[in-house]
C-alpha cells in the first residue's frame, strides 16, 4: 500500500466519527469538558447597581451631606436617599434608590453624621450598573468550547449549575510486546520497562476522556484477538501500541483488519510514526500505534487525539501549527513529512538533540514538533519553521491543510 499523506488520514479517520451524545452535568466538576451547545446568560448581570468601592452612596453635589443608614453587602440600605443625604456604603453593596453617585472613603471627611467631599463627586461615579457587564439572552460561550476554570467562575456567578455537555469519550489502552515489564517489576535481560500504556493514560486524559484500562498484551495473535473483541464493547476508542509494522511478531495490523473487515488506512507518510493502522468497528474506533515511545507520542498526538476530541464535540479537533525562529540548522526532509521533538524557547524552537524514535530523552523536553513537509530544502538557524504546539487551545484544521494556509 502507498504511504498515504497525513491529511487523507486523518479525513479517511475522521469522516464517520461524530460528536457523542449530550448530557446535563452538574458545573462543579466540568472543568476541561465540551459544551454540547451554546449557552446564553440567563440574567443581566449585575443584578443591580451596585458600589464599586467602600465609601458613601449620595445624589452627586457639592455636598455637605447627612449619614442617614447603611448599605453592606448583602443587606441592601432599603429606604429612600433624599438629596443632600448619604448612606455609609461597602464594595459590592447595592446603591439605595435616590443616590447616583458614590463618593470613596478616601475622598470623604466625615465628622459623626456630617459629610463633606474632598473632591465634588460625580454621577454614576464608582457604581457598576445593572446589566452593565452582560444583558439577558448575551451569548456565552459556543457550542465546542471546552470549559476552562475561568468559564466555571462567570457561569456560578451567573447562577447556573448545570450545563450541557458531551459524554466523554471512553478508551481502553493496550501495550504489545512480548519485551515488555512494568516499572517496579524485575527487569530480566531483553526486557525494558512499558512506558507507551503511561504516556497513552495521560495523553487521553489531557485530551478530555475517560480510561477505562490499560494494560500489556503478549506478541500473541490468539490474546490479542480476544481483548479486541471484548473492549470494542465498551471502548469508543481503542489504543494499541507496538506489532503494528511487519515484523514476524507483529499481529496487531493483521488482527484489526480481521476484526474489522478492513482497514481505514496503513502506512501514512510521516516521520516518525509512519506504522499507523487504522479500523473501525460499529461505534468504536481502533488504532494501532507504533511502539517506539516517540511514535506513539506522534502518532497519538495526530490521530488519536483528533478521535477524542471529535468524539468529545470540540470546536478545535486538531493542534495549533505556528511559526517560530528555528535555533540550529535542520538538514533535508526526506519523502515523509518529518515531525521533530523540539521545545519552545523564549528565543525560539530549539530542535531536542536526538531523534531517534526509541529514545526517551527528547521526551522529558517536548512541547512542539517542527513540522517539515515531504522534500523540505535544509533550514539555517535563525529561518522561522513552522511547528505543532502541544499545548493551547488547537486548530479547526489538520496539519497539512493549515500549512498550505500559511503559505
Ligand atoms: P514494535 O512497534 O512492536 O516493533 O516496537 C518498536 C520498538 O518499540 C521496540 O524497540 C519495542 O521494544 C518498543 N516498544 C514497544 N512497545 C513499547 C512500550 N509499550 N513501551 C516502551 N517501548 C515499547
Ligand atoms: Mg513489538
Amino acid at each position: 500500500m502507498a504511504l498515504m499523506p497525513i491529511d487523507d488520514a486523518l479525513a479517511l479517520l475522521l469522516r464517520d466519527v461524530s460528536p457523542l451524545a449530550a448530557e446535563t452535568a452538574d458545573l462543579a466538576p466540568s472543568s476541561g469538558r465540551v459544551l454540547a451547545q451554546a449557552l446564553v446568560s440567563p440574567k443581566a448581570f449585575p443584578f443591580e447597581d451596585n458600589s464599586a468601592m467602600d465609601g458613601y452612596a449620595l445624589a452627586a453635589s457639592e455636598g455637605p451631606w447627612r449619614l442617614v443608614g447603611e448599605s453592606a453587602a448583602g443587606h441592601p440600605f432599603e429606604g429612600r436617599v433624599a438629596e443632600g443625604e448619604a448612606v455609609r456604603i461597602s464594595t459590592g453593596a447595592v446603591v439605595p434608590q435616590g443616590a447616583d453617585s458614590v463618593l470613596i472613603q478616601e475622598n470623604a471627611e466625615r465628622h459623626g453624621s456630617d459629610l463633606r467631599a474632598m473632591q465634588t463627586p460625580r454621577a454614576g461615579q464608582h457604581i457598576r450598573h445593572a446589566g452593565s457587564d452582560l444583558n439577558c439572552g448575551d451569548a456565552l460561550l459556543d457550542a465546542g468550547h471546552i470549559l476552562q476554570a475561568a468559564d466555571l467562575a462567570a457561569l456560578a456567578g451567573l447562577g447556573i449549575t448545570h450545563v450541557p455537555l458531551r459524554r466523554q469519550p471512553k478508551v481502553i489502552i493496550f501495550a504489545t510486546g512480548d519485551e515488555l515489564v512494568a516499572p517496579g517489576e524485575p527487569r530480566q535481560r531483553g526486557q525494558i520497562y512499558e512506558s507507551n500504556a503511561r504516556y497513552l493514560s495521560a495523553a487521553v486524559s489531557e485530551a478530555g476522556a475517560e480510561l477505562l484500562s490499560a494494560s500489556t498484551l503478549p506478541d500473541d495473535r490468539s490474546v490479542i484477538d480476544a481483548a479486541l473483541k471484548d473492549a470494542i464493547e465498551s471502548a469508543d476508542l481503542l489504543l494499541l501500541s507496538g506489532g503494528v509494522s511487519v515484523g514476524d511478531h507483529d499481529h496487531v495490523g493483521a488482527a484489526l483488519a480481521e476484526l474489522c473487515g478492513g482497514l481505514t488506512f496503513y502506512k501514512v507518510r510521516m516521520k516518525p510514526g509512519k506504522p499507523v493502522a487504522a479500523a473501525r468497528k460499529g461505534g468504536c474506533v481502533l488504532l494501532g500505534l507504533p511502539g517506539n515511545p516517540a511514535s506513539t507520542l506522534v502518532a497519538f498526538e495526530i490521530f488519536g487525539r483528533a478521535v477524542l476530541k471529535r468524539l468529545g464535540g470540540a470546536g478545535r479537533v486538531h493542534r495549533r501549527l505556528d511559526e517560530a525562529v528555528v535555533l540550529t540548522s535542520l538538514p533535508a526532509a526526506g519523502s515523509r513529512g518529518e515531525l521533530l521533538r523540539a521545545s519552545l524557547t523564549p528565543a525560539g524552537l530549539q530542535p531536542c538533540s536526538r531523534q531517534g524514535s526509541g529514545d526517551l530523552s527528547s521526551l522529558l523536553t517536548v512541547d512542539a514538533l517542527i513540522y517539515r513537509p515531504p522534500g523540505s530544502t535544509p533550514i539555517t538557524a535563525g529561518d522561522r519553521v513552522p511547528y505543532l504546539a502541544l499545548f493551547g487551545p488547537g486548530s479547526e484544521h489538520p496539519l497539512e491543510a493549515q500549512w498550505t494556509v500559511k503559505i
